[in-house]
């Protein structure tokens, strides 16, 4: 029987195992922290992944888990007035779940956890850190260090689900190709209710120096809580970007009322636009951070690793059908998810920051006058949304396979 080694059990490498222990192919799921991580981090699922995740079996639970975001709002922070709002009801015919989903990447994982340990106990190896690996044309030799020792597998495959940071990816010698951008970003959490406000679920809000992004998230059940994205000075800059003084700043301009006390979440973390230069060398393959990492505007990078991880599941699952085929699918896996994270991934999510910074006044204009225009014309607001949601990649994508087949 095939034998896949899945390094890292994220949303990207839960879904990958998933997918493949449905498919009955053995599989061992390293994770190297001791439960699944559970810091606050990606938190959207857009339509195309809950199909996905409906097709592993855990969509249904996981939309039950989370919030239904009917539109999204864009807003300019200094008139505090809504700019226009896009509406997931566009799609409908286009996709079963014409909404995008708030839901923490951390319930997504362990949903996955839960079906996979359910089909297959002892997939996943939790406190198991792997600490190398070699392959040859037979597959790959990988070493580990877990709760009983240091230890070694002989698996067919190996995915590299583990991060940005990951060490499959560096272990490959496989460049990571693109750029940091200077400022970081900063996420507060709230009770606050910003419905109150007029706020949607997802909101992006314009300024040339406090743009926000600000969002629901279901946390334990109602009220929820909400999410801000800021940006913050680079480190060099002498600027405490997590002090109090810096943190009450950025509130203040966006709710008056809102106070430290009300913060009951702070992070800030350094973000890149960055895509590896291959998905794949041989018997080892990279999908979701490992593969490419952006910005969270947009909410599409736990998206686009999911969709990696469906996309190389599938032509795993074939290559034990078709041998002779291995070759020609996992090619096509590094094509075709290498040319979508960078035509829509980065393209959009670049975009995206750009939009929101807009600096001069003929530029903030600009950005508002696109939106508007674009919102009010019903086929330019439908194409945006399918663009935004990534329907319009994975389409395209679909009807190419489909004249290839
Ligand atoms: C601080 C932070 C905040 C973010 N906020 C947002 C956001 O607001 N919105 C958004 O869209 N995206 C956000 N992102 C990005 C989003 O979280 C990722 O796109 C998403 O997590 C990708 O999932 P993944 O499964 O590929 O990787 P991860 O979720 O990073 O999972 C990788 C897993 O691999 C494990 N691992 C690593 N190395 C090894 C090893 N050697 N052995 C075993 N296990 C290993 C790790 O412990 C981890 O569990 C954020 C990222 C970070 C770092």
């Amino acid at each position: 029987m095939t034998h896949v080694a899945v390094t890292g059990a994220g949303p990207v490498g839960t879904s990958v195992a998933l997918a493949l222990v449905k498919a009955g192919i053995d599989v061992t799921l390293f994770e190297q922290a001791d439960s699944l991580p559970a810091d606050p981090r990606a938190a959207t699922l857009q339509p195309p992944t809950l199909e996905m995740l409906d097709g592993l079996g855990t969509g249904r639970e996981i939309i039950a888990k989370g919030l239904k975001a009917a539109v999204f709002q864009f807003r300019d922070r200094a008139t505090d007035s809504v700019i226009a709002e896009f509406d997931y009801g566009r799609l409908q015919g286009e996709t079963p779940h014409p909404f995008a989903l708030q839901c923490e990447q951390f319930k997504v994982a362990d949903t996955n956890a839960q079906a996979i340990e359910a089909l297959r106990p002892g997939t996943l190896r939790l406190a198991t850190e792997v600490t190398g690996f070699t392959q040859d044309a037979t597959g790959v030799n990988l070493q580990y260090r877990g709760p009983e020792g240091e230890g070694s597998l002989h698996a067919d495959y190996l995915v590299g689900c583990d991060g940005g940071r990951s060490a499959t990816r560096k272990g490959l010698g496989v460049a990571f190709e693109g750029f940091t951008y200077e400022e970081r970003f900063l996420v507060l959490t709230t009770p606050y209710d910003f419905f109150q406000r007029g706020f949607q679920v997802r909101n992006y809000v314009l300024d040339p120096s406090q743009w926000c992004a600000l969002f629901k998230v279901p946390h334990d059940g109602p009220p929820g809580l909400w999410r801000t994205v800021f940006p913050a000075p680079a480190s060099d800059r002498g600027i405490d970007a997590l002090s109090d003084k810096y943190v009450s700043e950025q509130l203040a301009g966006l709710e008056p009322t809102l106070g430290l006390a009300d913060i009951s979440h702070r992070n800030i973390y350094a973000v890149n636009q960055r895509v590896a230069a291959a998905f794949r060398k041989g018997r080892v393959f990279l999908a979701g951070d490992a593969a490419h990492v952006n910005n969270p505007l947009g909410g599409l990078g736990m998206n686009s690793g999911i969709h990696d991880a469906v996309n190389l599941a599938a032509k795993l699952v074939q290559s034990t059908a078709e041998p002779h085929q291995a070759d020609a699918l996992f090619d096509a896996y590094d094509a075709e998810r290498r040319q979508i994270a960078k035509d829509y991934v980065q393209a959009q999510t670049i975009q995206n920051k750009k939009r929101l910074e807009a600096k001069t006044p003929e530029q903030r204009a600009a950005a508002k006058a696109e939106l508007q225009g674009t919102c009010d014309d019903p086929a330019r607001h439908k194409a945006w949304v399918m663009n935004a949601s990534l329907l319009t990649g994975l389409r395209k994508l679909e009807e190419t396979q489909r004249k290839a087949s």
